[in-house]
């Protein structure tokens, strides 16, 4: 019987997955394989999976019955971060072929048993992507996670941190740049964690005050390479840890031109009892003086967190603490979980003491909130001008696409070329969550 050479991919979680499944694809294509209209016909369907909460989790279950009904020959391979637990395996190792871990990559092809002369690379973050867009870029600069959060199931599922080395790096940032890429994300779970070897070529080295006296290459040093590749182009990345974010790093993002004014700063919780229960590693105090020396050093950034609520023990009084955060911080953008427990961590063993509704009722509350804050810093917008990396079209004819700032912007005009370009526009209205302009002629 013929081979079907079509794959499929299914993402759900975060920009890390996201990246891993570009990676894939781009390996699948290396080898002949096609990409299918759906996962109905295609010989070979990947997920990749998301574990960080239960939600997610359940998702999967519901594909893999699905994905196996509608296409029982298919070759299903689960990757993410479900794929390396045992309860996972084992409650559907009849449905799933090939369990992958994804720096493990390179062997995939054995696997599914595709014939190939091609000799097995050694890392996966050398394997060539295969992006959906044209002109933004994820770029991983590492993988896995040395922080153990009480609550988070990532160490165990991506395991220690491993980072790429600033060549590689810089030579994919490089090759994006020169084929028309507008905008680099460098992932990683802490990306501001970030440690590697100097370039060995000399031509690549930031100059010696740059330097700064440090053995290793750090994060800051990293953006400083990238911001000095030659073209235009933004930088943003994700994710950054409170306790690694340094005095330097903050100077760094300031005096990059190419640096967005954006930073992603999870707090997780706004009390000091709850965040040492979530080994997180600093105080509610040191958050905040970060966020005012980030505030002080860089011009109009928008910063953004994620939180987690109803974490076991979280009383009312601590919960109130994180809504005196949010009144204080006034943030532009949060993402707030309802506490999941996950197996394996050392919150599992924590009773789950905080009932489902009032998980609700804090995430509601939060969440009001955050609107009126980021409607009120989104006030400033009015009037001014603004660049945006546009990203699509809707149906009701506006463009849209995000400012260097992240805040999500729309206008309209009758030029049909606008994907993947930037745009001036000036700010004429906006929402909590959005900003509304006119393009600006050049
Ligand atoms: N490395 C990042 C976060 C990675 S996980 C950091 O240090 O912040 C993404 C987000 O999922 C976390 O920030 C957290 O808010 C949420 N999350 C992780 N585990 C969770 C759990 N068990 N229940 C609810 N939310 C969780
Ligand atoms: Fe999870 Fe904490 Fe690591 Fe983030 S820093 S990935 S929350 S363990």
């Amino acid at each position: 019987m013929k081979l079907n050479k079509t794959y499929y991919i299914i993402t759900i979680g975060c920009q890390m997955n996201k990246s891993d499944s570009e990676r894939i694809a781009g390996y699948l294509e290396s080898f002949g394989y096609a990409l299918a209209k759906d996962e109905k016909k295609a010989g070979v369907v990947v997920l990749t999976t998301c574990g960080v909460r239960q939600s997610a989790e359940d998702r999967i279950y519901g594909l893999v019955n699905q994905i196996k009904k509608n296409n029982p020959k298919t070759k299903l391979v689960l990757t993410g971060c479900l794929s390396g637990r045992s309860d996972v395996q084992k409650r559907l190792k009849d449905k799933v072929d090939v369990w992958l871990n994804i720096s493990d990559l390179s062997t995939l092809a054995d696997r599914l048993a595709i014939k190939t002369e091609k000799t097995s690379l050694s890392s996966y973050f050398n394997i060539k992507p295969k992006c959906d867009s044209k002109y933004s870029i994820f770029i991983p600069i590492g993988n896995g996670c040395n922080n153990f959060c009480a609550y988070c199931v990532v160490p165990y599922a991506r395991g220690r941190e491993v980072y790429r080395p600033a060549e590689e790096i810089l030579a994919e940032a490089k090759e994006a740049v020169k084929n028309g890429y507008k905008e680099i994300i460098l992932i990683a779970q802490n990306v501001n964690s970030y440690r590697a070897k100097y370039p060995t070529t000399k031509s690549q080295y930031p100059n010696k005050s740059q330097v700064q006296n440090s053995k290793q290459l750090n994060f800051a040093n990293l953006l400083r390479l990238i911001n000095n590749i030659p073209g235009n182009f933004w930088i943003r990345f994700a994710t950054s840890h409170p306790k690694d974010m340094s005095d330097d790093l903050i100077k760094t993002i300031a005096s990059c031109e190419k640096v967005c004014e954006h930073i992603h700063l999870p707090a997780q919780a706004g009390d000091d009892k709850i965040l040492s229960a979530m080994n997180r590693k600093y105080t509610i105090q040191q958050y905040k003086n970060l966020i005012e020396k980030i505030r002080k050093d860089v011009d109009n950034v928008s910063m953004s967190t994620d939180i987690i609520v109803g974490f076991p023990g979280e009383t009312k009084k601590q919960f109130n603490n994180t809504v005196k955060l949010f009144k204080q911080v006034k943030f532009d953008l949060a993402y707030i979980a309802r506490y999941s427990p996950r197996p394996g961590t050392a919150a599992e063993k924590l009773k789950d003491d905080v009932p489902l509704e009032e998980k609700k009722r804090r995430e509601l509350e939060l969440n009001n909130l955050l609107r009126k804050t980021a409607l009120e810093n989104n006030k400033k917008y009015i009037g001014q001008e603004v660049e945006i990396l546009v990203s699509g079209k809707n149906k009701a004819g506006f463009w849209h696409g995000y400012t260097r700032t992240n805040k999500h912007a729309r206008f309209k005009s009758d030029n049909k070329t606008l994907l993947g370009k930037f745009v001036m526009i000036q700010i004429t209205s906006v929402k909590d969550f959005g900003l509304e302009g006119q393009a600006l002629e050049k």
